[in-house]
């Protein structure tokens, strides 16, 4: 059956390089429009960002599904998310890896964010509140991290907890979104690689 969430996969993601069948899935299985504030949630499956609150935004479909894509997650991964916001984007995680630890640092978003996820039942998911540009060291390695807000440089602790063999994106770039890269970090023993992936616009990663 069409659905708008069918019709995003298919229109958004598939005709516009998605081609990993599992994120694929994962983004026609997870309810988007539970993550969007009420008064947006015919908006949500729309080819733009969409208003949060706290001044945040939950990130075009297309953005979500081509991070996750880079990531080629695994059901074995243990990954970290920097910026929960709504919470979206750690549940297309949480229904691709083994586990995921998101951190956000706005007290309203995180408790948004932790009580839509159980709500809909994702056990895998673990909302911390915080500055997530310090990882959760407890948890490391992950070998999975996804940053979703713009650094001027990777986090130096992040590249830490990032596992042998594991991969991280990160947007890079100045303040002002014009001029944000999407990185590709990898990590091979004590080597890491960087790639730029695409030009993205993220709020700031705010360190503190
Ligand atoms: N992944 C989100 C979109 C995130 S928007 C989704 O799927 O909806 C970026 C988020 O990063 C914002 O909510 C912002 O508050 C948060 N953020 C910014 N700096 C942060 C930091 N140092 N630690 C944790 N969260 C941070």
């Amino acid at each position: 059956m069409e659905t708008p969430r069918s019709v995003m996969v298919a229109e958004q993601l598939r005709a516009r390089g998605i081609t990993d069948e599992r994120v694929l899935a994962a983004m026609a299985e997870v309810p988007r429009e539970e993550f969007v504030p009420p008064d947006l949630r015919r908006h949500a499956y729309e080819d733009h960002p969409l208003a949060i609150g706290g001044g945040q935004t939950i990130s075009q479909p297309l953005v979500v599904a081509s991070m996750t894509q880079a990531l080629a997650p695994q059901p074995c991964d243990i990954a970290l998310e920097v910026g929960t916001g709504s919470g979206y984007q750690a549940a297309i995680l949480a229904s691709l890896c083994c586990s995921v630890l998101t951190i956000e640092r706005d007290p309203t978003l995180a408790a948004t964010a932790a009580a839509t996820l159980a709500r809909l039942g994702f056990a895998n998911v673990e909302v911390r509140f915080g500055d997530g540009s310090r990882g959760a060291p407890d948890q490391a390695p992950y070998s999975l991290i996804v940053v979703a807000a713009a650094a001027s440089r990777v986090p130096p602790a992040l590249l830490e907890q990032l596992a042998i063999g594991g991969r991280m994106v990160i947007p890079v770039g100045s303040a002002s979104p014009k001029n944000q890269d999407l990185l590709l970090v990898t990590r091979e023993g004590a080597e890491y690689t960087s790639r730029v992936l695409f030009p993205v616009r993220f709020v700031p990663l705010i360190e503190n």
